[in-house]
């Protein structure tokens, strides 16, 4: 493909950080998909505007581009990404802290808990990173708290961002202050926080095509023993769930409180669990989770996903959305 010759050519990717072809299954949770086109993780040393030119180029020469963190929330087609897919994992680490009002900055690619991502190994694949700071390790060796919350939860800040990840009770918004992104113009913006752009698994980036380079969050002191604890509970309470167990991406469906219960009680509801097609199986465990028991293909999840969006909309009338992102 003539834009991913350029682009190789005109960019300071390494050739260690990219690969023409390159199994998306190998850089995703779920372990499915099939090759992009190119597969590029820039150098950190190059700074976030190598980052943004990739980005803009691709965009430039009409590629399509598919930004992408630690792939815990995508599901890759089988057939690939026809484009260039963008992997932040280089660009991670704390940009800025300030002790005083508790204000840091990570980078986008910085993984949210690399101790969960090495209990998860066997299932999810190495997140084949050079690891500076993750969040759960910084938090802990400044004694700072606020993010602990996410412990235990694969994936990147940018994804979360992105996401606006949520769990035991807390959305990563609740803690934000700004982002910093670049659209595929190359202008470069720092967005503050307002409360009305965000919701339950909704962030504005979700709307628009554009790169977050990082984020900020205010955190507040926190004595390191109550922190490390706190961590490990959450850690321990996925591991006994489960979740660790298989590749996945989690929780499939969102939550919709008009429903009165949550989306995975309603499936279970419905004797969907062990609901399997090809190597995809609604979990044995929890019905809002699908796990690829071996050989899963992308196919094989969407259609379990419409199925049971089907059954749902049957028996209880109930629209039910997926979280997951389909590529
Ligand atoms: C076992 C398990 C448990 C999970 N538990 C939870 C949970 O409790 N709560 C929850 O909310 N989620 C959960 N998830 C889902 C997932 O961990 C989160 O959504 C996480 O935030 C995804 O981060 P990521 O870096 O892997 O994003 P990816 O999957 O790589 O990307 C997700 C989306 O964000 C976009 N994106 C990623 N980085 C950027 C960037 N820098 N700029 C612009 N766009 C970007 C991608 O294009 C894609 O559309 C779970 C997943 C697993 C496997």
């Amino acid at each position: 493909m003539d834009t991913i010759e350029e682009l190789l050519k005109n960019s300071n990717i390494p050739a260690h950080a990219s690969g023409r072809q390159e199994p998306l299954a190998n850089h995703t949770t779920f372990r499915v998909g099939g090759a992009a086109a190119l597969w590029a993780r820039p150098d950190q040393r190059d700074g976030a505007e190598a980052i943004a030119a990739v980005f803009q180029r691709a965009a430039d020469r009409g590629a399509p581009v598919c930004v992408l963190g630690r792939g815990a929330n995508v599901v890759f087609s089988d057939e690939g990404f026809p484009g260039v897919v963008l992997d932040t994992g280089g660009w991670n680490g704390i940009e800025a802290f300030d002790r005083e009002s508790g204000r840091i900055v990570f980078r986008a690619g910085t993984l949210i808990d690399a101790a969960a991502e090495s209990r998860a190994r066997t299932s999810f694949g190495a997140p084949d990173r050079e690891a500076a700071y993750d969040v759960m390790g910084a938090l802990l060796t400044l004694g700072y708290g606020g993010l602990e919350f996410l412990a235990g939860m694969p994936g990147t800040i940018g994804g979360a961002v992105y996401m606006n990840a949520r769990c035991y009770g807390q959305s990563i918004s609740d803690r934000l202050v700004s982002v910093t992104s670049i659209d595929e113009g190359l202008n470069r913006v720092s967005i503050p926080f307002l409360a009305e752009q965000w919701g339950y698994k909704r962030s504005p980036f979700q709307n628009k095509k554009a790169l977050i380079v990082d984020a900020e969050f205010a955190l507040d002191k926190k004595g390191k023993d109550a922190l490390y604890a706190d961590m490990e509970a959450h850690r321990a309470d996925r591991e006994n769930k489960g979740q660790y167990r298989f590749p996945s991406a989690g929780s499939v469906f969102k939550n919709n409180p008009a429903f009165g219960s949550p989306t995975g009680k309603i499936i279970d509801e419905l004797g969907l669990r062990g609901h399997s097609r090809g190597g995809a199986m609604v979990a044995p465990f929890h019905g809002n989770i699908i796990i690829n028991t071996g050989n899963a293909t992308a196919s094989d999840i969407r259609f379990l996903v419409d199925d049971i969006t089907n059954r749902v909309r049957k028996s209880t009338g109930f629209e039910i959305e997926t979280e997951i992102v389909f590529i």
